[in-house]
């Protein structure tokens, strides 16, 4: 075993990256929906089964859009959970609209869907629920929710790359999904991202708003004899170098995503003793999803033991974190939104979490002087009480 220093996320290339950039550079066409952009988006609509997507710079960009699309007026509500990146609140508050926070379930840390329903008002349009690490929200749930008040579905699936609930794919399942191809995700292209449209009825509109709110894609397909200034939009599509990048990831997607699969299993094995202990609480994956191993955390005791085993394992060369900061507690999001309800599981989950490294090119040495150094810092015993909930009724196997 060697000490040397374990990022949190270590870029993975596929060894096919140059070789498309050299091939995008050479067509002499690098802005963006050329030859590589539309070979990402035939492969993801593909993959997704969807009516179409657009790649755009970010998730963050794909969610404004998907903001743009649901038509936030201000005053309109989005339910979201508070534990999540600011783009999904932001991308509401840029359109004058309030996110609305609901607490998390405490089993995945995603929405708890059996509270989204009573923070229904007037003014809600849609309900964004994050499938965090990857790892499915209850979406028959919410969806029925959804139907039952007129309310759009976007799901924040930013994490979600090669995820399923249920046998579909994440991303397939809301009217609107955002990914993000972001240098910490699991399939990346430094910045990047796509927005997935289901919902036929917005397919036109998402065209134009990426389009700059030109309608440049219908002249090109020869459907308008004038290309011009029909609707708001933004400079949302990425360049072909972005592309060209992603698509050497996306041709590997499965491989990686294989890779990742083996360390989670790699540390979720090895800790599955200091569950029984009652010292830990691992990850838990609902029987009907599959995951894509985007996050592997552990829950400890307490704050103080989180930060004693960041320190420990930092004085060691590694580098593992916490998570989100709740938005309800930031300081924007107590100036644009507004909470419903206790959000006690979030701010006990975002106190006690802590994520260890994990990247497809990591090594089982890696891993397994990682666990070492977790069972260290753990030397004196903690408990954290297990948790038995209908989704999951083998806590520890
Ligand atoms: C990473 C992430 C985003 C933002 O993605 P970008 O591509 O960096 O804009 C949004 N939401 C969630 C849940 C994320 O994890």
């Amino acid at each position: 075993m060697t000490n040397t220093s374990v990022p949190f996320s270590r870029l993975h290339t596929t060894g096919k990256e140059l070789e498309y950039l050299q091939q995008a550079i050479a067509t002499g066409a690098i802005a963006g929906d050329a030859a590589f952009t539309k070979r990402c988006q035939t492969w993801l609509n593909d993959h997704f089964g969807s009516r179409k997507v657009l790649l755009t710079n970010s998730c963050t960009a794909a969610l404004e859009m998907a903001a743009i699309l649901a038509d936030i007026q201000p005053g309109d509500e989005v339910i979201m959970p508070s534990y999540t990146f600011v783009s999904t609140a932001n991308a509401v508050v840029l359109r004058g609209g309030i996110p609305v926070f609901v607490d998390i379930r405490p089993d995945t840390l995603n929405l708890d869907e059996s509270k989204v329903e009573a923070a229904i008002t007037a003014k809600t349009k849609a309900i964004a629920p994050v499938h965090y690490a990857g790892i499915s929200c209850e979406v028959d749930e919410i969806r029925a929710i959804a139907e039952r008040h007129g309310l759009l579905v976007i799901e924040d699936a930013a994490q979600g790359m090669f995820s399923s609930y249920k046998g579909k794919p994440l991303g397939s399942l809301g009217n609107l999904a955002a990914f993000s191809f972001h240098a910490t995700k699991n399939i990346v292209s430094g910045e990047g991202g796509a927005l997935v449209i289901n919902d036929p009825e917005l397919v036109e509109r998402a065209e134009i708003i990426w389009e700059k709110g030109t309608n440049r894609s219908q002249f090109f397909r020869g459907e308008v004899d004038k290309y011009t200034w029909v609707d708001v939009g933004s400079s949302f599509l990425p360049s072909e170098l972005t592309a060209a990048f992603l698509w050497a990831q996306l041709e590997d997607g499965q491989l990686i995503t294989q890779q990742r699969l083996q360390f989670w299993a790699r540390y979720h094995s090895a800790f599955a003793e200091l569950e029984l202990q009652q010292t830990v609480r691992r990850p838990i994956v609902p029987d009907h999803c599959q995951h894509n191993a985007h996050i592997y955390y552990l829950l400890l005791d307490s704050l103080e033991t989180r930060m004693a085993m960041l320190s420990h394992l930092k004085a060691n060369g590694i580098q593992a974190t916490f998570h989100y900061v709740p938005l309800h507690s930031a300081p924007a999001g107590q100036k644009f939104a507004r909470t419903f309800g206790e959000l006690s599981v979030t701010d006990d989950m975002s106190d006690r979490i802590l994520r260890l490294p994990l990247s497809a090119n990591m090594t089982a040495e890696e891993i397994d002087r990682i666990v070492m150094l977790v069972f260290e810092a753990l030397g004196s015993q903690k408990t954290v009480e297990p948790l038995f909930h209908p989704l999951h009724q083998q806590q520890v196997s």
